[in-house]
């Protein structure tokens, strides 16, 4: 894999189902005022509703990158309550979250609309945050590898070679996500995390990053981050407030050998007029 040190170290949130339009306002308000460390990369996943506002609150040159918490993979159509790339990309995504364990165990997503949904999204210039990740289950049963292989070659599966370099993959264990998760350690992720890197690297050289996900907080980002093939991390509550969110950007500079710098100061001006300032 691409030495780390040469990589961002990418530090994301996905609010869920979380957060009203002044909620999410108060969140990049504090955010903006942080310095984001040069080599960091964070990213925000608002719900819908609040991703054109957040996209006019950041500033035109900050480097948060913004992306949606899922999009269908049909350009346009009658497919009720659903958002395209599209669309998603038109209210100010650039990522897109695609099969989030919440989508695959609530909502009937498969390994095949993943795969659809990942060929979608580079077909309209999106770069896919694909979550794959076993159950305890499969884990106890010695099968975590075998399991992911599978989830991550179908949703590869529909992109030529040169496409798979534009993807972000984010290892999310189920038996580690949210309240009822068992936070890891980086031993216990480390061996899929290895495969995810060499599974991307069979097919295309290298992913855009590979990021691991489920109960991470400011006690084990740092030691999660020490793992060789993990280029970043995506957080669920722990960076649901802003404070929270910038203590983990602090720990992912420091593990990038950086300090925080002073603050930057942004243009408010926002270069297209579909962005009404709706905070
Ligand atoms: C998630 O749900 O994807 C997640 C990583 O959540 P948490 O960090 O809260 O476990």
């Amino acid at each position: 894999m691409t030495p780390k040190q040469s990589r961002p170290l990418w530090v994301g949130t996905s609010w869920k189902m979380n957060k009203t339009l002044a909620e999410a306002a108060t969140f990049i308000d504090e955010l903006v005022a942080f310095p984001i460390p040069d080599r960091i990369q964070p990213f925000l996943l608002p719900p819908h509703t609040a991703l054109a506002s957040v996209r006019s609150r950041l500033p035109v040159d900050s480097p948060v990158l913004l992306g949606a918490q899922n999009a269908h993979w049909a350009a346009e159509g009658a497919w009720t309550g659903e958002i395209s790339m599209r669309m998603a990309k038109d209210a100010g995504a650039t990522l897109i979250e695609i099969g989030h364990s919440d989508r695959r165990e609530h909502f009937g997503e498969t390994d095949r609309t993943v795969a659809w949904k990942v060929a979608a999204a580079i077909a309209h210039g999106l770069t896919p945050l694909i979550c794959v990740g076993e159950s305890a289950e499969v884990r106890n049963a010695g099968g975590a590898e075998d399991f992911v292989r599978v989830q991550l070659q179908i949703a590869l599966s529909e992109l030529a070679p040169a496409e798979v370099s534009r993807v972000i993959i984010a290892y999310e264990p189920i038996w580690a996500i949210g309240e009822h998760g068992t936070a890891a350690t980086a031993a216990q992720v480390a061996g899929v995390m290895a495969l995810i890197n060499d599974v991307v690297a069979t097919e295309s050289g290298s992913a855009r990053a590979v990021l691991y996900g489920g109960s991470v907080n400011t006690a084990n980002a740092t030691e999660l981050l020490s793992d060789p093939n993990t280029s970043g991390l995506f957080v669920g509550r722990a960076a649901w407030d802003a404070a929270g969110f910038i203590a983990l950007l602090r720990l992912a500079a420091a593990v990038a050998g950086q300090g925080v710098g002073p603050s930057t100061t942004y243009r408010r001006t926002l270069p297209w007029a579909a962005t009404t300032a709706l905070l």
